[in-house]
């Protein structure tokens, strides 16, 4: 066997999330991610179990990413290990969540004062920035490059792969009839290099099924809609199928 063939060993946990832990491995560079069932929401006020979402949103990440990479878009993604691990490239994360909406739904339909639902004339893309107990304030680009929280020439490669992910995952999901309303992003420095990282899942998507509308994501979580479980076992059953 040669030696990138030999199984990763899993080392220290080095990082635990609210949805996510990661572990050190023999490789300096990579890590392991492992995908919890634990929910939160509201800035983690709520919090939850969503049996068997680590499985669901390590299958669809791992895909999500393939098909992003087989489309160009450089990710922190190298394989899947097993239901619950994938191996990752180690990332020095940009401490801000990109959010890119293509439908009114949650914190802009509240900002706002809109109706959930209203398609937009084109993407709107927000940056928040990551923090918690400030509940990831939005901020603008000149937040961030005052800050130097990132600057303009990252900032740029950011944007362009934010608004490829969401034509890629648009009509990836638009073929399986579900509308990508909107989704978060978070990407990553590795030797130099930004790469998409974090996850892509029914917790950082909002996913609604055509035709019924019906919420196929965290919301059900979140509002407490009922059928947690299923709907994320029908999203992976729609991405994977
Ligand atoms: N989102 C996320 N993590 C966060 C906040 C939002 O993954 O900490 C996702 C969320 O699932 C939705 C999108 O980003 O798909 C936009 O969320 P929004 O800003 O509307 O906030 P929310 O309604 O979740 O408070």
């Amino acid at each position: 066997m040669k030696a990138e063939e030999t199984v990763m060993k899993k080392g220290k946990m080095i990082y635990e999330g609210k949805a996510k832990k990661l572990y050190k491995t023999d490789k300096k560079d990579l890590l392991i991610q492992e995908f919890k069932d634990d929910a939160t929401a509201f800035d983690a006020t709520k919090r939850g179990t969503i049996i068997g979402k680590g499985v669901v949103n390590n299958k669809i990440s791992a895909k999500l990413f393939e098909l992003l990479e087989s489309k160009g878009v450089e990710t922190h993604f190298v394989k899947l290990l097993n239901d619950r691990e994938m191996l990752i490239k180690d990332l020095k994360i940009v401490p801000i969540e990109v959010t890119i909406r293509n439908i009114v739904a949650g914190g802009m339909a509240k900002m706002m004062g809109l109706e959930e639902g209203i398609v937009l004339k084109q993407p709107v893309l927000e940056y928040h920035y990551k923090n918690d107990a400030l509940h990831d304030p939005l901020i603008n680009e000149y937040h961030i490059k005052a800050l130097d929280i990132s600057n303009d020439h990252d900032l740029r490669i950011i944007n362009k792969r934010s608004f490829e992910v969401n034509n890629i995952l648009k009509d990836f999901f638009a073929k399986r009839q579900l509308d990508l309303v909107d989704f978060k992003l978070e990407f990553g420095k590795h030797k130099d290099k930004m790469l998409l990282g974090d996850e892509i899942s029914p917790d950082t998507c909002r996913l609604w099924e055509q035709g019924t509308k019906k919420k196929l994501d965290k919301d059900r979580f979140r509002r407490d809609l009922g059928d947690v479980e299923e709907a994320y076992q029908e999203v992976l059953k729609r991405v994977i199928g």
